[in-house]
C-alpha cells in the first residue's frame, strides 16, 4: 500500500509499505480515501523541536474513508463510510470516560503529528475512535469533521457559548476554519464581522453569508470594528492568528466578552495589559481539538446541507504543493487531498 511520509524536515517521501495485519477484536481496518490539510500538518511539515516523534512519519491528521475490514463482532461493517479521531486518547479516565476526550489525561499522542498519521492506504484504528458519516455526506466533505469542522463547533459553542443574536468577529475568513466559524456563525443568526487580506477574499467571505469583511491590510481592524459596532464591540472574537492580532482582538471585545483561540500562525508570544482584562471582565479561552461528539455535531450539519468550503483538491503526490499553499495563505477554505 502506499504511505506517504515525513523523512526530514520539509521532506516527504511516498513509499510502498506492507498492508496492516487484520484487524483484531475491538479494531477496524479503513480505507483512506481523502485527508485534509490543517496548519498542525504546516507545523508538522516545518519540523517542531519540542515535537516527540520518530521519522519517517506517515502525514495527515485529519481524514475520512471506508471501513475494508474488522475485528470480531463489530458494530461496523465492510463499506460504512466513517471518520476517524485522530488523537490516541486512553478511554478510560475520568476526562475520556465524561465525553471530553480533548482533556484525556493519557493521550498517546496525535497522529499525523506525533503518531503515523492518515496519507495511506489502509489504517487500522481501534472501534471507540471511528466515527459513522451519515448518508449522502461525501468523503471529501467528511474529511474535514475530525478537526476543522469540530475545532470550531468545540471552540464556538462548548468554549465561547456564542448565542444567537450575537456578535462575532472571525480573524482570517479565508482560511479553512475561519470559514466554517462564519457558516455555523450565521446559521444560528449572529452578526458576523470578519478579517481577510484581500479584495478577492472578501466577495468571498461575503458570499458565505460575513455580514462586514475588513481588509487587514489595508485598514486597521481594531478601528473598523468599533466603528461597525457604534464603539460597543463584539461579544466573541474568535482568534487562531495569535502574534498579529491577539492585543488588538482584546481591544474589539465588550466588557465581559469572550475571546476564544486555538492556534497562533502568526507567532506564539503576545503582551496582555492585565488592568484591561479584569476591568473589561474578558474570558480568554484556550481551545484545542474537540470531543467525538463535535465530530458527529459537525457530521450532522454536513448532512443538513453545511458543507465546507473546499478551496482545491490535490492528489497525494501534490500533499507537499498542498502543505505550501496552506502556508502561504493563499487558500479560501479547505485543502483536501484525495487517495
Ligand atoms: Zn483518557
Amino acid at each position: 500500500m502506499r504511505a506517504l511520509a515525513l523523512v526530514a524536515d520539509r521532506k516527504l517521501e511516498l513509499a510502498e509499505l506492507p498492508p496492516p495485519q487484520p484487524p483484531a477484536a475491538g479494531e477496524v481496518q479503513i480505507r483512506v480515501a481523502a485527508v485534509a490539510l490543517n496548519h498542525i500538518d504546516v507545523w508538522g511539515w516545518r519540523g517542531m523541536a519540542f515535537a516527540k516523534r520518530k521519522m519517517p512519519l506517515v502525514v495527515g491528521a485529519e481524514a475520512a474513508g471506508t471501513i475494508a475490514a474488522t475485528g470480531p463482532d463489530s458494530a461496523f461493517k465492510p463499506g460504512d463510510a466513517v471518520v476517524m479521531y485522530g488523537a490516541m486518547t486512553c478511554g478510560h479516565c475520568r476526562a475520556c470516560r465524561e465525553g471530553r476526550d480533548n482533556l484525556c489525561e493519557n493521550v498517546g499522542g496525535i497522529m499525523g503529528f506525533h503518531l503515523d498519521g492518515f496519507a495511506r492506504d489502509l489504517v487500522n484504528m481501534p472501534a471507540r475512535l471511528v466515527i459513522p458519516v451519515p448518508a449522502g455526506v461525501a468523503a471529501r466533505d467528511a474529511a474535514c469533521a475530525p478537526i476543522a469542522f469540530s475545532t470550531v463547533q468545540h471552540m464556538l459553542f462548548d468554549n465561547a457559548r456564542l448565542e444567537p443574536g450575537e456578535t462575532i468577529l472571525v480573524h482570517a475568513g479565508g482560511s479553512g476554519i475561519g470559514t466554517v466559524a462564519i457558516k455555523m456563525a450565521k446559521a444560528i443568526g449572529c452578526t458576523v464581522l470578519t478579517t481577510v487580506g484581500d479584495d478577492a477574499k472578501a466577495e468571498r467571505a461575503r458570499a458565505l453569508g460575513a455580514d462586514h469583511v475588513i481588509n487587514y491590510r489595508t485598514d486597521r481592524f481594531e478601528g473598523a470594528v468599533r466603528k461597525l459596532t457604534a464603539k460597543k464591540g463584539v461579544d466573541v472574537v474568535f482568534e487562531h492568528v495569535g502574534a498579529e492580532t491577539f492585543s488588538g482582538s482584546l481591544l474589539c471585545l465588550k466588557r465581559g466578552g469572550r475571546l476564544v483561540t486555538c492556534g497562533a500562525t502568526s507567532g506564539p508570544s503576545t503582551t496582555l495589559n492585565l488592568m484591561q482584562l479584569f476591568q473589561q471582565q474578558y474570558r480568554i479561552i484556550g481551545s484545542f481539538g474537540a470531543s467525538m461528539r463535535n465530530i458527529r455535531e459537525s457530521l450532522d450539519k454536513m448532512a443538513s446541507g453545511m458543507l465546507p468550503v473546499i478551496d482545491t483538491e490535490v492528489s497525494i503526490d501534490d500533499f507537499e504543493r498542498g502543505l505550501a499553499r496552506l502556508e502561504s495563505r493563499q487558500v479560501f477554505g479547505k485543502i483536501v487531498v484525495t487517495l
